[in-house]
């Protein structure tokens, strides 16, 4: 820290009020004072060094006194420490009442003091609270009166008894007065004006800190039961899966032994249990499948996307084969920072529904694109399917959602959850652009810096 910032900060130190509030006007006022404090002890020089020479010269020395003692006070006010702030005010008011007063009486017209004077209770009404304005204009309403007495009286050796007649006097701090009365009045209001800013907007922070609270309470809780409800589909997947699998064997079984013993209605009965289970069994991996991302903490990598979609290719094989789709893959895709096995499976999600939701009379062609730049990844997976609505291509993406029935296409509705699940745990985004008839477009994006 240099001198200067010790040095204020010495003095801010001692002007602070723990007790009043951060921002609010009180705070500031104090910050004034204690400003005026750090500029006042090296700028007073430039007043005092002339004015204690000239006084010297002429042979007045209360004026050096009083002088002297008021830099004293002051820079005691500024560097004790173990004074309230209030009292500090105080004591630097009445040392500059004192300087104003000396130089009225041994300078009078020729002096600053009815200046220091004016100046003074200009000040009073910014460092304190609205009564000290009115008190200061009393003050310096009883110090003209005292001194408009001097005058008729002829008191003591004041120049202000030759200088001026009680009339001239009265003319001259009669001014004063108004001119103090006038900014006792109307600064105060700009003070009110500011004080209401400031308060409305400690409200407004104050009800914004409350909402910003009940929000991130309600975000804790909605995670919580988030992941309580996770926990429950993946309890319950699990241990849905050993019974299924004894149902699936013992129909299996009966199938097998029975077949020829039983009637058509029975068989009949038996073929949709079968598949009734099958489904159910689908069910329950996908839903595995769907509670088991993010659960375990996947090691990520930078891979070349085009990696990715090789192994979702390669693992779809059969598929592929079988519908005789054409997979195009640019060869520019970017490289990414992700979870490889978990982006693997979106790209396999992705591409297998291109090729189950196919148009009867085509053969799949399925594009693979992407573009990087400095901020996003993207990559699109585009097909020449049956489409989507445009008014359907967010739902889809939720759990469970299916736009045709299971004897149309089947399927379980949880391949795209999975999908905008592991995208969203890599920080990224998936939509979809389609027309229905006219193909469908599943984008991913990512942030680049990642
Ligand atoms: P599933 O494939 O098991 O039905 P998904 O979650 O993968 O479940 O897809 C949800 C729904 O979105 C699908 O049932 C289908 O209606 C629609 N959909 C997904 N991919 C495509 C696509 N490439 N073309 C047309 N519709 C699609």
């Amino acid at each position: 820290m240099s001198v200067w910032q010790t040095y204020r900060s010495t003095i801010h130190r001692n002007c602070k009020d723990p007790e009043v509030r951060q921002n609010s006007l009180a705070y500031w006022r104090n910050h004034l004072f204690s400003a005026t404090l750090a500029f006042i002890i090296p700028l007073a020089l430039i007043a005092v060094v002339p004015g204690v020479f000239v006084a010297y010269q002429s042979g007045l020395i209360p004026i050096i006194i009083v002088d002297l003692a008021a830099i004293i006070i002051i820079f005691s006010i500024a560097f004790l420490p173990g004074i309230n702030v209030h009292t500090r005010k105080i004591l630097f008011t009445i040392s500059l009442y004192s300087v104003s007063v000396t130089l009225l009486y041994y300078l009078g017209l020729f002096g600053p003091g009815l200046l220091y004077l004016l100046a003074l209770s200009v000040f009073i009404i910014f460092i304190f609270d609205y009564h000290y304005a009115i008190a200061s204009v009393a003050v310096n309403a009883f110090i003209c009166i005292f001194f408009g007495l001097i005058i008729y009286f002829s008191w003591g050796e004041s120049v202000l008894v030759e200088q001026y007649t009680l009339n001239t006097w009265a003319a001259v701090t009669s001014n004063l007065i108004f001119l103090n009365i006038v900014s006792a009045l109307l600064i105060p209001k700009l003070f009110n004006g500011l004080q209401l800013a400031i308060s409305n907007q400690e409200k407004l922070t104050r009800r914004l800190e409350e909402k910003q609270e009940n929000l991130e309470t309600s975000m804790k809780l909605l995670k919580a039961k988030n992941e309580e409800l996770e926990d429950f589909a993946y309890t319950a997947s699990h241990d849905l899966k050993e019974p299924l699998r004894m149902v699936k064997s013992f129909l299996g079984l009966l199938e097998k032994k029975y077949k020829d013993k039983l009637d058509e209605k029975a068989n009949q009965y038996i073929h949709f249990a079968v598949d009734g289970a099958d489904r159910m069994q689908h069910l329950i991996e996908d839903l595995l499948e769907y509670s088991r991302v993010g659960r375990y903490s996947a090691k990520f990598s930078t891979v070349p996307a085009q990696k990715l979609v090789e192994t979702a290719v390669k693992n779809l094989q059969t598929q592929i084969e079988e519908s005789g789709a054409i997979i195009q893959t640019d060869e520019n895709l970017p490289e990414l920072y992700i979870a490889e096995s978990e982006i693997v499976r979106v790209f396999q999600n992705l591409i297998s529904n291109a090729i189950k939701f196919r148009k009867d009379a085509q053969n799949p062609v399925i594009t693979i694109g992407g573009e990087s730049n400095n901020r996003y990844q993207t990559i699109w997976v585009k097909d020449n399917g049956i489409g989507i609505k445009p008014d359907k291509t967010d739902e889809i993406f939720d759990i469970f959602k299916r736009l045709h029935s299971h004897e149309q296409y089947p399927g379980t509705g949880i391949g795209l959850a999975i999908c905008r699940k592991i995208v969203e745990r890599h920080q990224g985004s998936i939509r979809a652009e389609s027309e229905e008839g006219k193909g469908s477009t599943f984008i991913l994006t990512f942030r680049s810096n990642q």
